[in-house]
């Protein structure tokens, strides 16, 4: 069962109907499901059973405290890009003992932080990132334990902007350069050689290139082995798609069974960082019709939420189903779903058979994932309200901005 479902023509979250949630917090809102997040969170700790596995979850998919929170109480490690985020992670009780530090432009302090704070592996983007994260562990009397992200140079098949395993991408190392950068890494006194990591992109919706990265990867842990370098650990980063709209991307469970099925029976401690798939389809962003402007051309519904609240649509096309809350009986017309916002590329969906009336309620679907996570104040619009149902209760986990507060840093021209 699905935790957004229709009863008696009302779309619920849970054992709650949106239409209460909307009454009770305002639009927009985005509303999680506790169980739905569990729920995914679960299938990858079966699949992972009688492993030797952690997986951690890609802090900026989503990273409400309330979020992090349900993984950690689960036993989860955490896959993070930036200082901010392991922040989040502490103040959401999650262990940095389990943390893995990914992204290309780690900062000095960043390292200092993450260093002080005992995270488990940095993984390592560049020969230049490398010596700086060698210089900081020496000054602080201690070795840091790294892996590298080396690039397979697979195609990910997914939209471009969210592929980052070709060779042409900013992320990761070239295959080749692998070698002798764990070479130099392992005379470096302020680093000790953890693992070994790839990333090759998000939403995917075939196993085929998660396989393919991983053969080339263990082909270079064997390589590394024959010069006497140790690899604990092999990082096989996040990228399982979900469904939007009629993707049928591989179960967690299926994902898992094929991975390790590759691995065979090497005795080696394997790492997940999935993302999107924990908590894609664990949230909607809820938004209410203002206004309807039927057209010669196009009949347009603009909402009260907006690309600064769901950049997806307006950066990559993205498609999310756009649900009425309350079903209506009447005829059908194709909508085009716009935000306020003073931009063309304001929409969150084209072309939509909605009956619907100003004033209707409307769930923009799959929208837990680099939705918040991405918004923005563009327009100077508050950022919206964050709840995460639970059974039968909801619980409000970020409260929406206030106007003031979003210019309360800047400063008049002194008089
Ligand atoms: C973004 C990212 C992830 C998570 O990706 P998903 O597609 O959301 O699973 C994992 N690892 C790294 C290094 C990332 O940049």
């Amino acid at each position: 069962m699905s935790a957004f479902a229709y009863r008696d023509g009302e779309l619920c979250a849970e054992g709650r109907t949106l239409d209460s949630i909307a009454r009770e917090f305002g639009t927009p809102c985005y509303v999680y499901s506790r169980a739905a997040l569990e729920t995914g969170f679960r299938e990858f700790l079966a699949g992972c059973s009688g492993r030797d596995a952690l997986v951690c979850y890609a802090v900026k998919a989503n990273s409400n405290l309330a979020v992090l929170d349900v993984f950690a109480r689960l036993g989860a490690g955490f896959d993070i890009v930036s200082e901010g985020e392991l922040a989040r992670v502490i103040k959401a009780d999650g262990d940095p003992k389990k943390t893995l530090f990914s992204g290309v432009g780690k900062t000095e302090t960043e390292m200092r932080r993450a260093i002080a704070a005992g995270i488990r592996c940095f993984n390592i983007e560049s020969a230049a990132e490398l010596d700086r994260l060698d210089a900081v562990a020496r000054s602080m009397n201690t070795r840091a334990p790294v892996s590298f992200r080396v690039n397979p140079d697979v195609d990910a098949k997914t939209h471009p902007y969210i592929s980052t395993g070709l060779r042409d991408n900013k992320f990761g190392i070239a295959h080749e350069d692998a070698l002798p950068l764990y070479r130099r890494a392992a005379t470096l006194p302020g680093i000790r050689i953890a693992g070994i990591d790839c990333h090759i992109g998000s939403q995917l919706t075939e196993t085929g290139p998660f396989v393919e990265a991983l053969d080339r990867v263990l082909a270079l842990i064997d390589a590394l082995a024959v010069e006497g370098i140790a690899i604990e650990h092999l990082d096989l980063g996040g990228g399982l798609g979900i469904r939007y709209r009629d993707e049928v991307p591989p179960s967690i469970g299926d994902y898992l069974a094929t991975l390790f099925k590759r691995l065979g029976s090497r005795k080696l401690s394997v790492m997940f960082e999935p993302g999107r798939v924990l908590v894609g389809n664990a949230g909607l962003l809820l938004t209410k019709i203002e206004y309807l402007k039927p057209g010669e051309a196009k009949n347009f519904a603009i909402v009260d939420a907006a690309m600064n609240d769901l950049m997806r649509p307006a950066l990559y096309d993205a498609w999310h189903d756009i649900l009425p809350v309350r079903q209506r009986a009447g005829e059908s017309h194709a909508w085009e779903i716009v935000g306020p916002v003073c931009e063309s590329g304001d929409f969150l969906g084209h072309d939509r058979p909605l009956a619907v009336q100003a004033g209707d309620l409307l769930a923009i679907m799959s929208a837990g994932a680099y939705g918040m996570s991405m918004s923005s104040n563009y327009n100077t619009r508050p950022r919206a309200a964050e709840v995460m149902v639970d059974g039968d209760s909801v619980h409000l986990v970020r409260e929406r901005e206030h106007i003031e507060a979003l210019f309360s840093g800047e400063r008049r021209l002194p008089a």
